[in-house]
């Protein structure tokens, strides 16, 4: 196989992590989820990633708690996940740095663009952590912000669904799922691909967003040789 892209954004919802489990992380999971980011990485592919942490916490699901330090745990949690999947891209003998949009400067990097394309130009897998640094944000948002500072070719969502559905697939089995997609038909039919403002940041810079199963971890491989899986959702 060969890949169709030279540089991707991989996002990993946190829940991805989890495994089996409904909380934490399942390290044996994130190894099966890694091997083929190695892969992709031996075919000559950048790959940057960001993690979510939806598996230890989310700042909009905190009840009454204020919404502002909700978030701070959140992306507190993003971090742990990020620390996570470098180990176990490292025990695959790969080279990763992690980097944080809040400093974090004893465990990580802070994040500093043009060092992150260093990274990626020497191989190194970069991830990043702590979404955007800033609270009322995702990590898709994330996602989309770093893709188009690191000038990315793709954001590949690997999500617990295999693609985008007109209705949610788990409540109606009528649903059907999309191939592709443009944005605005992503905002217009309020399709819960990402969140808007990630959405509409994709939009804006152009960048192409494949969702995908992470399920079958292989499927990142396919992902990035441009073999038709998932949905795809651009201009
Ligand atoms: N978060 C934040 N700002 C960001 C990214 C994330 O405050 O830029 C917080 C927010 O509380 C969010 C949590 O981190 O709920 C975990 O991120 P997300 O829900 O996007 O994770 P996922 O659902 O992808 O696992």
């Amino acid at each position: 196989m060969k890949p169709k892209y030279k540089r991707v954004l991989l996002k990993l919802s946190g829940e991805s992590l989890a495994g089996n489990e409904t909380h934490g992380i399942d390290f044996d999971t994130v190894l099966k989820i890694c091997e083929p980011i190695k892969k992709c990485a031996d075919m000559g592919v950048q790959i940057a990633i960001v993690v979510g942490g939806g598996n230890f916490w989310r700042g909009r699901s905190s009840g009454k708690m204020d919404r502002t330090r909700a978030d701070h745990m959140g992306m507190l949690a993003t971090t742990i996940n990020a620390l996570g999947v470098a180990d176990a891209l490292e025990q695959l003998g790969m080279q990763v740095r992690v980097q944080t949009a809040i400093a974090m400067q004893q465990i990580a990097e802070p994040y500093i663009r043009n060092r992150a394309v260093r990274h990626l130009e020497k191989g190194r897998v970069v991830v990043f952590g702590c979404g955007t640094g800033n609270p009322f944000f995702s990590t898709d948002t994330a996602a989309a912000l770093r893709a188009a500072e690191i000038d990315a070719d793709i954001i590949m969502k690997a999500t617990m669904v295999d693609g985008v559905y007109d209705c949610d697939p788990k409540k109606n089995p009528n649903a059907v799922k999309y191939d592709s997609l443009s944005f605005m038909e992503v905002l217009n039919k309020n399709l819960q691909v990402m969140d808007s403002t990630a959405a509409s940041l994709c939009k804006d810079n152009n960048i192409p967003i494949l969702v995908f199963s992470i399920n079958e971890p292989e499927n990142i491989v396919k992902a990035v040789c441009g073999e038709p899986i998932g949905t795809i959702v651009e201009e």
